[in-house]
């Protein structure tokens, strides 16, 4: 039977790293809620703003737009096998609409949950900066650039820091997690569809510990 492989943790825990890795080495599709709202907020639009507007103060979208989005997205040929959620679902009425939706679409749900302590996950959003340009992803604790402030391959470019990433967003982001998403390894887990993977460490090594669990 096709998975519904659902990738669980904090912000900052590596899931989006290793939902890429999934999609690059093994071909198992993965969609990230984050990604498409931050696509969606570049649009210009009364709905883009808010979206924009939401994503700053490093709240939530409403369950029923995050559905929405998801519902599209899942329909589409390519989701026909087993695909990796990242960032979804992040409160109980989404793991409800979760449920639903992988009835109608025949698939088993399996929650991983990417777990690391509370002060590395505090290092790798406030440290983390992006080039512009090509996409490459820095942290000015564990991986600085080579010019403080500067993209390696593009020196002439300033590196960027999401508007979410910066402290005071990053405890609000943090404690949502806390209060809305982490209940929901309880629920998995109640149902024996969870299985824990320790985030720490090198994305490797991480990546060979899913390999393990799937
Ligand atoms: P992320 O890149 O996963 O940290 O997501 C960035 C932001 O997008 C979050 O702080 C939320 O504002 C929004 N977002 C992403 N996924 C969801 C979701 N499942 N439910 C509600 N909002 C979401």
């Amino acid at each position: 039977m096709s998975k519904i492989i659902v990738l669980i943790g904090a912000p900052g825990a590596g899931k989006g790293t290793q939902a890429r890795l999934l999609q690059e080495r093994r071909g198992i599709p993965q969609i990230s809620t984050g990604d498409m709202f931050r696509e969606m907020k570049t649009l210009d639009t009364p709905l883009a703003l808010e979206v924009q507007e939401i994503m700053a103060s490093g709240k939530l979208i409403s369950d029923d737009l995050t559905y929405k989005i998801v519902r599209e997205r899942t329909s589409k040929p390519d989701i026909a096998g087993t695909y990796v959620l990242d960032g979804y679902p992040r409160t109980a009425v989404q793991a409800e609409q979760l449920e639903e939706l992988a009835k109608e679409q025949g698939k088993e749900i399996q929650a991983i949950e990417v777990d690391l302590p509370k002060d590395e996950l505090m290092k790798r959003l406030t440290g983390r900066r992006s080039c512009p340009v090509c996409g490459e992803i820095y942290n000015i604790y564990s991986k600085p650039p080579k010019v403080d402030g500067f993209c390696d391959a593009h020196p002439e470019v300033k590196l960027d820091q999401r508007a979410d990433d910066i402290e005071d967003k990053v405890r609000v982001r943090l404690e949502t997690y806390e209060e809305l998403t982490r209940p929901l390894l309880d629920y998995y887990a109640k149902s024996g569809r969870l299985t824990k993977i320790d985030g720490t460490g090198e994305v490797e090594e991480i990546y060979s510990k899913l390999q393990a669990v799937l």
